[in-house]
C-alpha cells in the first residue's frame, strides 16, 4: 500500500502538469574537482553534466536488476565522469531497506554505446542481512562507541541521535550496524569527533575513525533565508547528508514522479559547503529550505518530547525535493519512509512547498504514522492532519526564523492566492474548513475536517479573542461564544503529544480525541488541573462536548451555609478517625490523592475535604475507613456533606458514587444530585449497631462529561 499524507487537498490535482524539461539555465553544483583534463575525461558542460546524472538516475533500478542485486536494494547516483571516447563511468550508492549501505558504492563502467562493460564493486553482489531489528538499542550502541573512541579522551555521544543504523558491508558478511559518533578532546581540539561502528547484534566494534568537525555548512533557501546546515563530507566534497539528525538526506528528485521520487535521484555534492542563492535559479535552494526545516522538526521532537526522528529510532527519513512538475504539494509517504516536496506552479508563483512549517508537516505526518497511525479518512484523517499542522506550526515557533517566525497560520509563506494554505485560529475563513465540529466532520476533505482540531489546539494554546502572532492576526472565534484565556502552546501540544502517543488508535474519532486529550492532560497536570478544564472548554468552544467544572471554583456558585453547619469534627461522638480530613489522610485509604486542601474547590468546613472523580472519561475511585466501632445504643447514623457538580445533563445517572458499608451499598449519588453547594445527607446504620464495620465511597464515571464529588465532615455517630 502506497499511502501518502500530503500537504494540500484537491488544489495539486487539478493543475495541469508542466513539459518536463530540464532547465539549462538552472545553476548546479560544478563538476566535480576530479574532472580534470588529462585524465582521459571529456570537460562536461553543466548542462552535460546535469543531463548524465538524469541517465544515470533513470538507469539505477534496471542497472541493480541487471547487477543481481536484491528487492530490498537501491541505487543512488552520486556521480558520473565521460571519457573522451563517450565512455561512462557512473557512481552509485546503494541502500538496503532505506538504511545507508556501508561498503555499498559501486562503479558502473559503460561503453559508449550504453553497454556495461564491467563493474567496480565495494561489496560484490547482493546483500543478505539477516534483518533490520537491532538486538542493541541505541543506548548500549551509544554507550559501546564511549568505551571505544580511540582518538577522544572523555568521550560523550551527547544524545541518541548519534547512533544510526546502518548495513556494514565492508566485512565478508554485512550486518546491521550502529554507526555512533562520539566527541571530546582529542588531535582536532575540545570537540573531535570520532565515528564508531558497532555490531548491532553483538556490540563488537567494527570500525572507527576520526570525523572531520568542519561539517557545518551555509545554505540560502528560498523560504527559510540564511541559515546554517548540517552536511557531510563525501567523495571530493561536501554532501546534504544531516550526520546529526539521522543521517537525513535531502536529494534532488529531478522531477521524479510522485509515486517513486527517487527515480531519477540524485545526491546533492560539491566541493564547497556552501549551497543554494535564496532563489529557484538554484536547485539546491529548495534543498536547503528541506534540509533546515527537518532538521529544526528532529530537534523539536528530540529537545521537547525526547523523540528521536519519525520512528524514534534515531533513523533520518530521506527527502526529494524538485518532485514531480509543477506540483503544488508535498507529502509523506510511509511505504518509503520519505517525503516528497514539489516546485509549486503558477498558482503560487512557483515557490517551492518546502516552507519551514511544511517541512515540520510532512515530517509529522511520519511521527503520526510511527504512533496512532490515524486512518486517513474520515474523522481519524482530519485528526491525521490536524497533528501534522500542529506540530508543524509549534516547529516554526522552535525554529524561531526571522524570515519566518511562528504563527498558527500554514504556509503563509508560499504566495498562496489568499495568503495561506489554512489558519488555524479561525479554520472556516478559507472557505472550505470546519470551525466547529458537525456531522459533516467525517465526510470532508480530511484538510477541512482538520480544521476542528487545529481551532481546538488554537483555542487551547492561545484562548479567545484577537491577538497579534508572528506578525500576522489571528482570532480565537469559537463556536459556542464562550471567552478564556489559554494555557499556552507548549502545554497544548505536550497534551496533544502525549494524547496521540498514547492514547489514539488508527480509528480514534473527534469524540475519542476529546477523552484522550483530557487523559492526557490529567496524566501532565491533574485531574483538576487548570489546564485540563481548559482543554474542556476549547473542545466545548468546537462544538465538541459540555466543558468541565471549573476546578477554580470561582464562579458564582458559593456554597450556602445551612443553619448549623459544624466546622472542624462535625460530631463530637464521631466514630471516624478525621471524619472531617483536617488531619489530611490519616485514618483513610484512597485510591488517588482525592483529600485535599486544594483552593480549587470549597471545603464545607475547614481547610480539607475529598474530592472525588471529575475526569470526564472512564474512571473509578475509592476512599475508605475500616474498623469503625458503630455505637451499639440508639439509632447510629452515618451523616456527610456532599457536593455534585457536572457536565452531565438530565437525570440518568452516568456517574456515580456508592457508599458501601462491609460491601452492602447504602446509598449511590450521581450526575443527577447535583447542586450548588454541600448538601447533608444521612444514612440509618442501626443494622450495623454494635458491630465493627468497614465504610468506602466508591465513585465511578463513565467515558463522557465529567462529575465531580465533593465530600466533608463525615461523622458516625
Ligand atoms: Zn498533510
Amino acid at each position: 500500500m502506497n499511502r501518502k499524507t500530503a500537504l494540500a487537498a484537491a488544489v495539486a490535482a487539478a493543475l495541469t502538469l508542466g513539459t518536463a524539461a530540464m532547465a539549462t539555465s538552472q545553476s548546479v553544483a560544478q563538476a566535480s574537482p576530479t574532472t580534470k583534463p588529462g585524465s582521459g575525461f571529456q570537460a562536461m558542460s553543466t548542462a552535460g553534466r546535469l543531463a548524465a546524472m538524469d541517465q544515470a538516475g533513470k538507469e539505477a533500478a534496471a542497472t541493480a536488476k541487471a547487477l543481481g542485486l536484491g528487492p530490498d536494494e537501491r541505487l543512488l547516483a552520486k556521480d558520473v565522469l565521460v571519457d573522451n571516447d563517450g565512455a561512462r563511468h557512473v557512481r552509485y550508492d546503494r541502500t538496503y531497506r532505506g538504511l545507508p549501505v556501508v561498503g555499498g558504492d559501486l562503479m558502473v563502467h559503460r561503453a559508449a554505446n550504453g553497454k556495461v562493460t564491467s563493474t567496480t564493486w565495494a561489496h560484490e553482489g547482493a546483500l543478505k542481512v539477516a534483518g533490520v531489528t537491532p538486538k542493541l538499542s541505541t543506548q548500549d550502541a551509544s554507550k559501546a562507541a564511549e568505551r571505544s573512541a580511540k582518538h577522544v579522551e572523555e568521550a560523550r555521544t551527547s544524545n541518541l541521535d548519534s547512533s544510526q543504523l546502518v548495513v556494514w558491508a565492508v566485512g565478508k558478511v554485512p550486518v546491521l550496524a550502529y554507526r555512533s559518533t562520539v566527541t571530546g578532546a582529542g588531535e582536532a581540539g575540545a570537540n573531535t569527533r570520532e565515528a564508531v561502528l558497532v555490531d548491532a547484534a553483538s556490540g563488537a566494534v567494527l570500525d572507527q575513525y576520526e570525523v572531520n568537525p568542519e561539517i557545518s555548512g551555509t545554505g540560502n533557501g528560498v523560504n527559510v533565508g540564511q541559515v546554517s546546515l548540517e552536511t557531510s563530507q563525501g567523495g571530493s566534497g561536501y554532501t546534504l547528508t544531516d550526520a546529526l539528525h539521522g543521517s537525513t538526506v535531502v536529494y534532488d528528485s529531478y522531477n521524479s514522479p510522485q509515486s517513486n521520487p527517487a527515480q531519477n535521484a540524485r545526491t546533492f555534492s560539491k566541493s564547497t559547503n556552501s549551497w543554494g542563492n535564496g532563489s529557484t535559479s538554484s536547485r539546491e535552494s529548495a534543498a536547503v529550505d528541506a534540509s533546515y526545516g527537518l532538521a529544526k522538526t528532529w530537534d523539536f521532537y528530540k529537545n521537547t518530547f525526547n523523540r528521536s526522528g519519525i520512528r524514534n529510532d534515531g533513523r533520518g527519513a530521506p527527502a526529494y525535493v524538485h518532485v514531480d512538475n509543477q506540483l503544488l504539494n508535498a507529502f509523506y509517504d510511509d511505504s518509503c519512509f520519505c517525503m516528497s516536496f514539489g516546485d509549486g506552479s503558477s498558482q503560487n508563483g512557483n515557490t517551492p512547498l518546502t516552507a519551514l512549517d511544511v517541512s515540520g508537516h510532512e515530517m509529522s505526518h511520519g511521527v503520526t504514522a510511527a504512533t496512532a497511525n490515524l486512518n486517513y479518512s474520515g474523522e481519524s484523517g482530519g485528526l491525521n492532519e490536524a497533528t501534522s499542522d500542529i506540530f508543524g506550526t509549534m516547529v516554526e515557533f522552535y525554529a524561531n526564523n526571522s524570515t519566518d517566525p511562528g504563527d498558527y497560520y500554514i504556509g503563509e509563506k508560499l504566495h498562496m492566492g489568499n495568503g495561506y494554505l489554512r489558519r488555524m485560529d479561525n479554520p472556516a475563513a478559507d472557505g472550505n474548513s470546519l470551525s466547529c465540529y458537525s456531522s459533516r466532520a467525517g465526510s470532508v476533505d480530511v484538510h477541512y475536517s482538520s480544521g476542528i482540531a487545529n481551532h481546538f489546539f488554537y483555542l487551547t494554546a492561545e484562548g479567545t479573542g484577537a491577538k497579534t502572532i508572528g506578525g500576522l492576526s489571528h482570532n480565537g472565534t469559537p463556536c459556542n461564544g464562550d471567552n478564556f484565556n489559554g494555557i499556552g502552546k507548549d502545554k497544548a501540544a505536550a497534551i496533544w503529544y502525549r494524547a496521540l502517543t498514547t492514547y489514539m488508535t488508527s480509528t480514534t474519532n473527534y469524540s475519542s480525541a476529546r477523552t484522550a486529550t483530557l487523559q492526557a492532560a490529567a496524566d501532565l497536570y491533574g485531574a483538576n488541573s487548570q489546564e485540563r478544564y481548559i482543554v474542556s472548554k476549547a473542545w466545548a468552544a468546537v462544538s465538541l462536548g459540555t466543558a468541565l467544572p471549573d476546578p477554580g471554583g470561582s464562579t458564582g456558585s458559593p456554597s450556602p451555609s445551612p443553619s448549623g453547619s459544624p466546622t472542624g469534627n462535625p460530631n463530637p461522638g464521631n466514630a471516624l478517625t478525621n471524619g472531617d480530613f483536617e488531619q489530611g489522610a490519616t485514618g483513610w485509604t484512597q485510591s488517588a490523592n482525592d483529600i485535599t486542601n486544594s483552593n480549587q474547590q470549597t471545603p464545607h468546613g475547614g481547610s480539607w475535604y475529598a474530592w472525588m472523580m471529575g475526569y470526564g472519561s472512564a474512571n473509578s475511585e475509592t476512599l475508605a475507613q475500616s474498623n469503625i466501632a458503630v455505637p451499639a445504643t440508639g439509632s447510629p447514623k452515618l451523616t456527610f456533606w456532599l457536593k455534585v457538580t457536572t457536565a452531565e445533563t438530565g437525570t440518568t445517572p452516568y456517574d456515580t458514587l456508592k457508599v458501601n458499608v462491609n460491601g452492602a451499598t447504602l446509598a449511590t449519588y450521581s450526575n443527577a444530585n447535583a447542586s450548588a453547594g454541600y448538601v447533608q445527607k444521612t444514612i440509618d446504620l442501626s443494622a450495623y449497631r454494635g458491630q465493627t464495620v468497614n465504610l468506602q465511597f466508591a465513585g465511578q464515571e463513565d467515558a463522557y462529561l465529567a462529575t465531580t464529588f465533593l465530600l466533608d465532615d463525615v461523622g458516625i455517630g
